[in-house]
């Protein structure tokens, strides 16, 4: 929806600048040509071993988790009129991981079918509504 420009624009000449540009010391280098060296040497960026091995316990629990869910009922829990396609197959967080929601909390995970999950995420206040959505205001 689009509201009706009251005045329609007008294409003119750009505004006079007053005072011009100037530049009294060039830009400073933060980084001092040894450290440059360092830095070009060591290549690209890496992930810690110690980050990864805590994502990967992460995702080992939230891989546990899910796999109880489905053991437990394989359905999808939200069950959408018109987008539901039946069985479970993404964990989806209702306190996102944006909003500081933990990926492997039990409390945290609802399965869905892909169907269920997209609709969620594409409609936040219908969600919101079925509970599948929650403010980071509501996690605590
Ligand atoms: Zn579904």
């Amino acid at each position: 929806m689009s509201l009706p420009r009251r005045t329609p624009l007008q294409r003119g000449a750009s505004p006079a600048r007053r005072t011009p540009l100037t530049t009294r010391a060039p830009l400073a280098r933060t980084a001092t040509p040894q450290r440059r060296a360092q830095l070009a040497a060591s290549g690209p960026v890496q992930q810690s071993a110690a980050s990864r091995a805590r994502a990967r316990a992460v995702f080992a629990k939230r891989a546990a988790v899910l796999r109880a869910m489905v053991d437990e009922d394989p359905w999808c829990r939200a069950r959408i009129d018109g987008v539901c396609t039946g069985l479970g197959e993404d964990g989806h967080e209702p306190l996102l991981r944006s909003r500081g929601g933990d990926p492997a909390d039990p409390n945290n995970i609802v399965l869905l079918c892909r169907a269920c999950h997209d609709h969620a995420h594409a409609n936040p206040l219908v969600a919101e509504t079925l509970g599948l959505m929650r403010h980071s205001w509501d996690a605590a």
